[in-house]
């Protein structure tokens, strides 16, 4: 393998515990250091599950889940949380400062950390046209931000951890398709060494993923760059034709 690995997962099957079903089905995947990986597939395919046993919200057995060469369950949850910049999908801010929305969990940020990653979330710009600008506060006492606003202070907020991996769960649905675009070609530029994962339902935001792979029912239905799936006519290829005729019609 060219990269050390930084995610292995090794034939993983899980159930939710309590239930019966499967809900992922014999799942073999590799992502080496600083690659991007993107998880596509219609809801309820288990796309979020899989994102949910990284973070270590359920127990697998041991083998199934490897991170930076160590097995999960070595790996005690406090040491997990803090190499992992998650963004949900539905994000969370606090009615506090932007500084103290992106530094959560680090006091100690300082204005320039703050403005680098505002900066690579593409937020920036409209935080200094705030009254206070990284004092404003966010909130019911202060400025209402817009859906997408939000989810770039999420975003920076994931990068200000400096994570070892970075986890993206449709987490710019708010913001336009080349805004989109914009952001993660400048997250992959100043996170070289970061692994991503990107939950995404846009297609045209994952083709420069290093690995794409198509979840159906649990199981790894296709997998590959965005030119070899679309080139295999098969699940992916249908998305991306379908989302570009919606683009048109949009557009027109
Ligand atoms: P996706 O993110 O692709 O929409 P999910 O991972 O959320 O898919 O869901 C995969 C499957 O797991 C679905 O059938 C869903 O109903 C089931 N599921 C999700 N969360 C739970 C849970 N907490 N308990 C039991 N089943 C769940």
């Amino acid at each position: 393998y060219a990269v050390e690995p930084s995610i292995e997962l090794d034939n993983l099957t899980f159930k939710y515990p309590g239930t019966k079903a499967e809900v992922l089905k014999n799942i073999t995947l590799k992502v080496g250091k600083g690659e991007t990986l993107a998880i596509v597939g219609k809801t309820g395919s288990g796309k979020t599950t899989l994102v949910n046993l990284l973070l270590k919200l359920y127990n697998v057995d041991d083998g199934k889940i490897k991170l930076g060469g160590n097995d999960i369950n070595r790996i005690p949850v406090k040491k997990l949380r803090s190499m992992m910049g998650y963004v949900p999908q539905d994000n969370f801010l606090f009615s506090k400062t932007v500084k103290y929305n992106v530094g959560f969990g680090h006091e100690d940020i300082t204005d320039e950390e703050v403005k680098h990653f505002t900066q690579i979330a593409q937020i920036y710009d409209e935080i200094m046209s705030f009254p206070k600008g990284f004092d404003t506060e966010l909130g019911e006492r202060g400025v209402n931000m817009s859906g997408g606003q939000k989810q770039r202070v999420s975003i920076a907020r994931a990068l200000a951890k400096k994570p070892e991996i970075i986890i993206l769960d449709d987490s710019l649905s708010a913001v336009d398709t080349k805004t989109e675009e914009s952001i993660l070609s400048h997250l992959k530029e100043s996170l070289k060494d970061t692994t991503s994962i990107l939950i995404a339902h846009r297609i045209s935001t994952i083709k420069h993923a290093n690995q794409i792979i198509v979840l159906e029912d649990g199981e790894i239905a296709e997998r590959g760059t965005h030119d070899a799936l679309v080139a295999m006519g098969g699940l992916y290829a249908d998305m991306y034709k379908k989302q570009l005729l919606e683009e048109k019609l949009s557009e027109s």
